[in-house]
């Protein structure tokens, strides 16, 4: 080895060790008579002196040096001299005073600060990765990373799972985008899919015997590049057999509180995690992701509000919608008038921007008994007025906010407003972790441009033993054995118990119009494998990059890849993805067309 310890690792009780370190120069400070350099590596910094006096020769090789330059150094560890001490640095009672260095490799000047955690231009960033890798937040995030998927192993592997990987040149498993396809050489016209998931395999997994599967999985899928999505990601792959769905969440809760709890900082909030009935989900927070760090629930006060002499209100439900009410502790407390009027109306801007016809709101006094404020006042009389305060449990200082419509059309704006307030109240501590299950999804999706069922998760979940029947009669009523993990307003797992049986899958494969004949060209290996003996199984899959990022504190899943693809799905270092040389092409029997 070119050193004898890490840059992290020197103490007051190495004192007179003779050592050598390599690593990066952090800074390098000549102060005349005295050179100070930080030395860095992977595991932190240390301090290297070099004194013109004691070393000459020394102090003109380090004189030259200058930032991320690869050096070697040995010396003397030190105590540091008192009041130098740095106690914001493990190594910060010791130095090394060098008698030796060696420049292992010059650097050119960086593109950007590596030694300072500031904002950066994300295409710079991406162009030069290794040189953003190397900065300290990305080392944690990257190692942070490790850990986590450490923990996983290491539990799973203690619960009996067995590691397995699937192939990445597969056929079409289908999640919901499209597909990556990779030409064959050897029989052309064909392709390969690269996998959305290993979903079918795992399955055969089950078929195979082996009872309890995992990998850390990497998964393909072509969409559009909306929101923080990567073209590919990773996630923990798992199945089980002869389970039922409590077995699936009472493990994944397991693992998922260990996690937090041994590997990350973060507090974890929810212990058990809540469940929530999808629908339920929907009708409180307006999303089947919510964000449990805080409560802001809607409630449903169309009974109270057809009562008020607000005509918007009774037509409304009239027509068959709702009329909802948020209630926002503290929300207009401190505030005066024109704040007040000027907050409302920003709500209302987002509240239109998501669909709303409009917003109402009361406002109540700081004091209790104090005027009570807002566009509402004159339709509610007092009476209803206390009726609808008790309902909601207001106190004084509130805000509450109303929104009228069809159920379905307020959901993005109940969202979006619960969102939007937890930001403002500053409900939301990426310090803290909150899980929720959700459960119960209906099985099915209509979809209106296509006149067909989709599935809500994917094609091999199993609808609820009990709602089977309605298949035939119902299928928009039919409820599937699906559930989601939702975490910090993120879905970061979905999985389901699954079709085992011949003619519940074939009978599925026609509710969301796949021909019969299509659906045996490409699924004709799992119907088949389901008359060898299936055992009843199921599954889930946590995002390994949306929980990191969450437990690293980060915005987006970027900063917890090592290499990722912009919101293009490019590569900005190596230039991914890039024309092919034309033999290539020809040995691929493919002709690139030029778009008119
Ligand atoms: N294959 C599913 C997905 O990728 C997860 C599962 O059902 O286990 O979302």
């Amino acid at each position: 080895m070119l050193k004898t310890h890490t840059c992290g690792e020197l103490r007051p009780e190495h004192t007179g060790q003779a050592v050598t370190l390599a690593g990066w120069v952090h800074t390098q400070r000549n102060q005349g008579g005295l050179i100070f350099i930080d030395l860095r590596d992977r595991w932190g910094l240390t301090q290297i002196t070099i004194d013109q006096a004691a070393t000459p020769a020394v102090h003109e090789a380090a004189s030259d040096v200058r930032n991320e330059y690869v050096i070697q150094v040995q010396g003397i560890v030190h105590p540091r001299p008192a009041g130098m001490v740095n106690a914001n640095l493990p190594t910060g009672a010791i130095e090394v005073q060098a008698t030796a260095l060696t420049v292992l490799n010059p650097a050119r000047v960086p593109p950007f600060y590596i030694n300072r955690d500031e904002k950066v231009d994300e295409a710079l960033r991406m162009k030069y990765r290794y040189m953003d890798l190397r900065r300290q937040h990305m080392q944690r995030n990257i190692v942070l990373r490790h850990r986590v998927i450490k923990y996983i192993r290491d539990y799973l592997d203690a619960q009996g799972f067995v590691e397995i990987e699937t192939p990445i040149l597969f056929k079409t498993t289908p999640e919901g985008a499209r597909d990556y396809l990779v030409p064959s050489r050897v029989h052309p016209g064909k392709f390969y899919a690269l996998p959305q998931s290993p979903q079918q395999l795992k399955q055969l997994l089950m078929v195979a015997g082996y009872e309890r599967y995992f990998q850390i999985a990497r998964c393909f899928r072509d969409e559009d590049q909306r929101g923080d999505r990567q073209p590919e990601f990773t996630q923990l792959d798992m199945e089980m057999s002869f389970v039922e769905r409590e077995d699936v969440l009472n493990l994944v809760e397991d693992l998922m509180t260990g996690i937090v709890e041994e590997v990350s900082d973060r507090q974890l909030l929810t212990r058990p995690f809540p469940r929530l009935l999808q629908r339920d989900a929907m009708e409180k927070y307006g999303s089947d992701k919510p964000d449990m760090r805080y409560d802001l629930a809607w409630a449903d006060i169309s009974a109270v509000a057809t009562r008020s002499s607000f005509g918007v209100f009774q037509s409304a439900v009239k027509d068959g919608g709702k009329v909802k009410a948020l209630r926002v502790p503290g929300g207009a407390a401190g505030l005066n008038n024109s704040q007040l009027r000027k907050l409302v109306e920003e709500l209302e801007a987002l509240a239109k921007e998501n669909g709303a016809k409009g917003l109402s709101w009361l406002a109540l006094a700081g004091e209790a008994g104090g005027e009570v404020r807002g566009t509402m006042a004159k339709f509610f009389p007092e009476e209803l007025q206390a009726e609808l305060f008790g309902l909601l449990g207001t106190e004084a200082g509130d805000l509450v906010l109303f929104l009228a419509g069809p159920a379905q059309a307020l959901y993005p704006v109940q969202d979006a407003l619960r969102r939007n307030l937890a930001e403002r109240l500053e409900l939301t501590d990426p310090a803290q972790i909150a899980f929720a299950w959700i459960i119960d999804f209906p099985l099915f999706e209509w979809n209106e441009d296509e006149h067909r069922w989709d599935p809500s998760h994917h094609l091999f979940t199993s609808p609820m033993p009990e709602d089977i029947p309605l298949l035939d009669t119902d299928p928009g009523q039919a409820r599937g054995q699906q559930y989601d993990l939702c975490c910090n307003g993120y879905e970061i797992a979905g999985g389901s118990i699954r079709i085992h049986q011949r003619e519940i899958q074939e009978k599925i494969f026609g509710l969301i119009g796949l021909d019969v004949e299509v659906a045996r060209e490409r699924f004709g290996h799992m119907l088949e494998a389901f008359e060898y003996g299936t055992p009843p199984h199921g599954g889930i899959a946590p995002g390994i990059d949306r929980l990191v990022m969450l437990l690293a504190g980060e915005p987006n899943i970027r900063e917890v890849i090592a290499f990722p693809k912009t919101q293009q799905a490019a590569d900005l270092m190596a230039g991914a993805p890039s024309e092919a040389e034309p033999g290539q092409l020809h040995d691929l029997h493919i002709r690139v067309v030029e778009k008119q």
